[in-house]
């Protein structure tokens, strides 16, 4: 199959490209380079374009007549959402807007989409399906739902067929070691921690510690990136085959504290962290956890690295690369 991987230079395209190119797929990454690395994308043809470039989207369609395409291109920090909705509207919802409405005019009818567990905004129960109530709290989400509302209309109406996949938190690196997660600023908590270990950073800010949980902090699903991978490679084919529109949740059905998770780097790093006390985020319900059994059922999807230790061990091994390179 041929599958254009939009956003393919990141942190999620750059895995995925790599894993199409291993199961014998033509991948070609369309990246503006904004947040990704060239150097990340480990095989098929690079196009260096942007999504607000209709003419650029065009052409590439043209060009190589994708079976899909997959769209992991947007902005993904929620704070920076709430006070710049406008660059979250922009990239994350119109530039969408102009990949679909080229999809239609190139006559490429698949697309997989890279939704979030920001979709749902605060859990009313847990874990959390996917027919759990979606009223998004900020931008960043509210930009991903919109996508996911008009890709209706758009199978309606044009016959566009599409998977979007609401992950919760993406972690962990390639087993490899060729790649991991290289987010400036990063934001995110497993890759702050082991650079706070490796002395990247000073010490790590936990924000908040009187959440309704067992230990006090915040309670998140991690799944570890190459399992987040094959579900998209699974939902390709299930797409392709079936030309049913879904949605799924994607996680590990586990939650683990932020406490559990410092806990586990230590152990896992064998070494001592410097704890701060921050206040807590705005916007950070206290658990998120997936119900992910559609995609297990449906998809036969079976995550392979599901212990927070493993998904600590690879991103610590991409840790430790990066400070020796
Ligand atoms: N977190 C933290 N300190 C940090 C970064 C994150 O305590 O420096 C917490 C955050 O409040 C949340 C969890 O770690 O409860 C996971 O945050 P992350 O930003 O990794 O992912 P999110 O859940 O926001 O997508």
């Amino acid at each position: 199959m041929k599958i254009l991987v939009v956003g393919g230079a990141g942190y999620i395209g750059s895995h995925m490209v790599k894993m199409l190119i291993d199961s014998g797929h033509d991948a070609i990454t369309f990246d503006n380079l904004s947040s990704g690395y060239q150097d990340a994308v480990l095989g098929g043809e690079f196009i260096l374009g942007d999504l607000a470039d209709i003419a650029a989207i065009d052409m590439a369609l043209t060009k190589y007549q994708p079976d899909a395409v997959m769209h992991f291109a947007s902005y993904i920090q929620v704070g920076e959402s709430v006070k710049h909705p406008d660059k979250y509207y922009l990239n994350n919802f119109t530039n969408t807007m102009n990949l679909l409405n080229s999809m239609i005019r190139c006559d490429v009818k698949n697309f997989i989409f890279s939704s979030t567990a920001a979709v749902f905004g605060e859990p009313v129960y847990i874990p959390i399906d996917e027919a759990h109530p979606r009223i998004p709290l900020n931008p960043y989400g509210r930009s991903k739902w919109m996508v996911e509302e008009v890709l209706l209309d758009y199978e309606r109406a044009y016959g566009l067929q599409s998977i979007c996949l609401r992950y919760f938190n993406a972690a962990g690196a390639d087993p490899s070691g060729l790649l991991g997660e290289r987010h400036y600023p990063e934001t995110h908590l497993i890759p702050l921690v082991l650079q706070a270990i490796s002395g990247r950073k000073k010490d790590i800010t936990v924000f908040g510690r009187n959440y309704d949980t067992p230990d006090g902090t915040c309670i998140r699903d991690y799944i570890h990136i190459v399992d987040l991978c094959s579900a998209h490679l699974l939902a390709l084919n299930k797409l392709l085959k079936d030309k049913q529109s879904m949605r799924f949740n994607l996680g590990n059905g586990a939650g683990f504290s932020v406490q559990e998770v410092i806990s586990v780097a230590e152990q896992v790093t064998k070494k001592k962290v410097t704890v701060i006390e921050g206040p807590k985020r705005e916007g950070d319900p206290a658990r998120l956890v997936a119900d992910a059994s559609l995609a297990k059922q449906y998809l036969a999807w079976s995550p392979k690295y599901v212990d927070l230790e493993t998904i600590m061990t690879h991103a610590w091994q991409w840790e430790l690369k990066q400070i020796n390179t």
